[in-house]
């Protein structure tokens, strides 16, 4: 599409040469809570799209491209997916995707920002698709550090969907060793933690590492995977880790006969598509191999 003069435009900046332009069709909420900028616009490539801080969230034309990546390899290795926690998760599209398996009987969801969760039901109903009003979610307005040193529950699968652990975050204080074991500690036996684990470009993958070299620390098994996700112009990349199973060793079979249980049907995620979200290019094994720093 040309740049004519009557767009107005959102920037996402991913550096000081490196811009992906949006054209805003219209602006349907624009304002700060008590934690983060929300943005909530529409874009003539992408549809509606949330955007915090400055960085897009998520948009209604793939935002199922990143949603069943992030869930549904963590719940095809669960062995018993029936209580799950997820941390942040604001739009509800991790929420409803999790209550598509007929085994859940519980999804917790905790996020800081009530701001998010509501302008999300008002702005982005496609998101949750009636999760928020699902019998077996709890959600739970709150930070999910503090939710996590009082909440005694183990859970079969914990899911963080947390915004980037940048230094001005909520989510910067869930990114340490203490917290990693906590988080562990709440697994019940045979399960599964995975997290959105930030860009795996060829040139922007050193936070991704710094993750998986943490995590390694906690679990016998952790898989890194990753997609690309057309909204956000880049490789994004996730982490599987369980002491029990490792999320990389499914078989097609297997993971067909997993989404062949869920409720509706998938857009993404298939047998043949987790071959392909786990099967890295040598720059990001590379990467993943090197010793570096970790959260400590
Ligand atoms: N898809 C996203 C991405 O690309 O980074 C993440 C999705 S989701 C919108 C991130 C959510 O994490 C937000 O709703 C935010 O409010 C929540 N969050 C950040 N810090 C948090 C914390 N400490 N406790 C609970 N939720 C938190």
């Amino acid at each position: 599409m040309p740049k004519t003069e009557h767009w107005q435009w959102y920037v996402e900046s991913w550096g000081p040469t490196e811009e992906h332009h949006h054209a805003i069709e219209s602006v349907y909420y624009a304002g700060r809570s008590a934690f983060q900028q929300i943005s909530v616009i529409e874009t003539p490539v992408f549809g509606k799209m949330l955007i915090l801080d400055g960085d897009t969230q998520s948009s209604q034309a793939d935002e199922k491209i990143y949603h069943e990546s992030l869930v549904h390899p963590a719940m095809a290795a669960s062995a018993r997916p029936r209580d799950v926690l997820i941390l942040g998760g604001g739009e509800g599209a991790t929420l409803r995707e999790v209550l598509r398996h007929p085994d859940v009987t519980r999804c917790t969801m905790v996020d800081i920002d009530g701001d998010v969760v509501e302008l999300s039901k008002k702005f982005l109903p496609e998101w949750a698709d009636g999760a928020f009003g699902d019998p077996r979610a709890r959600v739970i307005i709150g930070d999910a550090l503090k939710f996590l040193a009082t909440d005694r529950d183990a859970y079969d699968l914990i899911i963080s969907d947390l915004t980037e652990p940048l230094e001005d975050s909520p989510s910067n204080i869930l990114f340490n060793d203490d917290v990693f074991r906590t988080i562990k500690a709440r697994l019940a036996p045979g399960g599964v933690y995975v997290l959105q684990a930030s860009t795996a470009a060829f040139h922007n993958c050193s936070l991704h590492a710094k993750m998986a070299r943490t995590l390694r620390k906690h679990y016998r098994h952790v898989r890194s995977f990753y997609t690309h996700v057309p909204a956000f112009d880049t490789d994004w990349a996730f982490l599987a880790c369980s002491d029990a199973v490792d999320a990389a060793a499914l078989d097609a079979d297997h993971v067909n006969a997993y989404c062949g249980r869920l409720r509706g049907e998938n857009f993404f995620y298939d047998g043949e598509t987790h071959r392909r979200l786990f099967a890295l290019p040598l720059y990001l094994r590379r990467a993943l191999a090197q010793p570096g720093d970790t959260f400590s």
